[in-house]
């Protein structure tokens, strides 16, 4: 499944391509013809992000709430773009102006809501560690009254929005945390350090595509980044997701794995025994 950092990008994106014009909508699949009528032709105000979630917002307060769920895709590709240009695949909307064109496949969820739906969308979620102006306290008083374990808070989108299974493995593989430390043991300064780090982290996906999480990945390409160079990667950017029965790269230990919250947790039995 996309995490917070892929649906950022694709929002940064949309709204380069899209934000100011009045696109074309329009359904191909058929499924999200009522919807793209009642969009088709206004303008595209902003394209945004919160969490997993994604937010077109049209004037005269038409929104399109989009979410990929596990298989949706959205693409935008570069002109020259005809009308004439072929669909490929099931595409639910498809945004067209002058020399660019999105297709969205696949998506759990693609509507035109009111206002006040959005504002219910986003009063569900918890903070997004991608925002300037999200408020990691929220999350704590959720996290710290909760017997559920750390390894299933952080999958929970009302407790933190667009942390998905990557970055919960190694978030919590980098502070040597227990996956299963109770919410409600975790210490308000830990969650302030995982906090950090995934402000820290989630950045630097937004900026190469990649769930980038080792610490000497993460310097080189904060490095890069801070000289206005393209960051390279080695193949290896994660340490521990998808890993199970590898030597951890801190301890040498076997990397476990047991599924937590419906997705696969990996974490090292050894070196993740704070709480
Ligand atoms: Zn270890």
């Amino acid at each position: 499944m996309p995490e917070g950092h892929t649906l950022f990008a694709l929002a940064r994106d949309l709204h380069e391509a899209f934000a100011g014009t009045r696109p074309t909508v329009t359904s191909p699949q058929g499924r999200f013809a009522d919807g793209a009528a009642q969009v088709s032709g206004r303008e595209l105000l902003a394209a945004t992000s919160r969490g997993k979630h994604l937010f077109l917002e049209f004037s005269q307060e038409r929104w399109v709430h989009v979410h990929l769920g596990l298989i949706g895709t959205f693409t935008l590709d570069a002109g020259p773009w005809t009308a004439e240009a072929p669909v490929v695949g099931q595409v639910r909307m498809r945004l067209a102006h002058g020399e660019h064109v999105a297709d969205l496949r696949g998506p759990t969820q693609c509507a035109v809501v009111t206002p006040d739906e959005v504002a219910a969308v986003l009063s569900r979620l918890g903070p997004d560690p991608l925002r300037p102006d999200a408020d990691p306290e929220r999350a704590w008083h959720r996290l710290h009254r909760s017997g559920r374990t750390v390894a299933e808070l952080l999958m929970d989108q009302a407790v933190v929005a667009g942390v998905g299974n990557v970055y919960r493995c190694e978030v919590l593989f980098r502070h040597r945390l227990s996956p299963f430390t109770p919410g409600r043991e975790l210490r308000a300064a830990s969650w302030r350090l995982l906090w950090e780090d995934l402000v820290r982290l989630m950045p630097l996906g937004v900026a190469t595509g990649r769930i980038v999480t080792t610490e000497e990945q993460v310097r080189q390409v904060e490095a890069a980044l801070g000289r206005g160079e393209p960051p390279r990667l080695a193949e290896r950017t994660s340490a521990v997701y998808r890993r199970q029965g590898q030597p951890c790269p801190r301890c040498g230990s076997r990397v476990r794995s047991q599924v937590v919250a419906g997705r696969t947790l990996y974490w090292c039995g050894r070196c993740q025994r704070r709480r």
